[in-house]
């Protein structure tokens, strides 16, 4: 069986639970504060939030930006569901602009028609770890007076192109990015979540947040040799990553730059493969992004039968999922407002994910570009 996608963990992080566990600290403390600060590093963002998980990320960021009952917040139906019910989780309501024309990302021309007086914020996905159109968005959003929210869910590593260097997601452009750790994003701590800005407001507002509103860290309270009496000015909620699985992300972090390296010359040498079959539509990468390849998304033609397709492909040992979902499908979001999804609906309906892991071998990736070709064949295309 060739599976999507396998976690990249070992010893190094078997060891550093161990340690934790031997340490008597279990939850957010030193390793979640160090995470966070080698976190932020990498980003290049001035401050690092840990948290829970992405969902719970992109719940404190939209809270740490102002949204609340009854704001609007312009963002993709083209996401997994997370995307749009972290605006619910606010009280606001999301409103779906359409992807662009060449990828999976939200169309920076889609979102000004859709602002109204009750916008608060565009929340932009780098789906499958592609960034987006980070600069244009920010154009338009700053242009309305609104705040950008990035989910950088599957972005660790991802990088996009300002003034002429290249520099990773997360500590330029949006005013907070939020970062996923679940096993099947390429940096795992088997839950998690981290939130990156250079806002210290936002960074404080999301520290608060994510433990009861409570004034003094369990850290701090800890460390101090002085008796300190913790207040709640206000409600907040139980967004804890453990120091467990912090201790596990610091080790995948040393990691990030081999394990993307490795993912580019995997997608590269897919993309070489499926050039001969022309019925085979492979990802494009704009000049100014560079993917760190979370997922490798392929488009069948609109005569394909994608579900059988799979189909075919599982019966020959090789994984597939279906694309990217579009949320607006889903009983959820049926009513949300839109303005237009064919793109959205037409890449969920017509595309699919094929394996792609750190340690995966060439005739691996020869026996699933074959199978997808035979399995083509069995339909009268290619
Ligand atoms: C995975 C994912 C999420 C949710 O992340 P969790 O850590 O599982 O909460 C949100 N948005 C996108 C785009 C994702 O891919």
């Amino acid at each position: 069986m060739i599976p999507l996608m396998r976690p990249l963990v070992g010893q190094a992080e078997a060891d550093a639970v161990a340690a934790v566990i031997a340490s008597g600290w279990l939850t957010q403390g030193p390793q979640v504060l160090a995470f966070e600060n080698e976190f932020a590093a990498m980003t290049g963002a001035a401050h690092a939030c840990a948290v829970s998980n992405c969902t719970t990320a992109l719940h404190l960021a939209l809270l740490a930006v102002g949204v609340g009952p009854g704001d609007e917040v312009i963002t993709v139906s083209h996401s997994f569901i997370a995307t749009a019910n972290s605006i619910h989780m606010c009280g606001a309501t999301p409103v779906f602009a359409d992807i662009g024309p060449d990828g999976f990302n939200i169309d920076p021309n889609a979102i000004a028609a859709l602002i109204t007086p009750r916008t608060k914020a565009v929340l932009c996905v780098d789906q499958i770890g592609m960034p987006c159109d980070l600069p244009a968005i920010c154009e338009v959003a700053r242009a309305h007076g609104l705040r950008v929210v990035e989910d950088a869910a599957c972005a660790s590593g991802a990088e996009i192109q300002a003034n002429g260097t290249w520099t990773k997601l997360g500590g330029t452009f949006s005013d907070v990015a939020c970062f996923s750790f679940h096993p099947r994003k390429i940096l795992t701590t088997g839950e998690g979540g981290m939130i990156t800005t250079n806002d210290p407001e936002i960074d404080a507002r999301c520290r608060l947040l994510r433990q009861h509103g409570m004034s003094v860290s369990d850290l701090a309270r800890h460390k101090s040799n002085r008796v300190v009496t913790e207040t709640y000015d206000e409600s907040g909620f139980n967004y804890r990553m453990t120091d467990m699985q912090a201790a596990v992300g610091r080790e995948q972090l040393k990691r990030l730059d081999s394990i993307v390296a490795e993912r580019r010359t995997l997608a590269r040498r897919y993309a070489e493969q499926f050039s001969e079959i022309g019925e085979v539509a492979v990802p494009a990468e704009p000049g100014w992004a560079r993917s760190n390849w979370q997922s490798y998304c392929v488009g069948l033609p609109e005569t394909a039968n994608r579900d059988g397709v799979m189909q075919s492909m599982l019966d020959k040992g090789i994984a597939t999922r279906r694309a990217i979902m579009s949320s607006h499908l889903e009983k959820p979001w049926q009513n949300a407002r839109h303005g237009g999804l064919e793109r959205s609906e037409m890449v969920s309906r017509t595309h699919l994910i094929l394996p792609l892991f750190n340690g995966m071998t060439e005739t691996e990736q020869d026996i699933v570009v074959d199978g997808l070709k035979t399995s083509l064949s069995a339909q009268g295309l290619n």
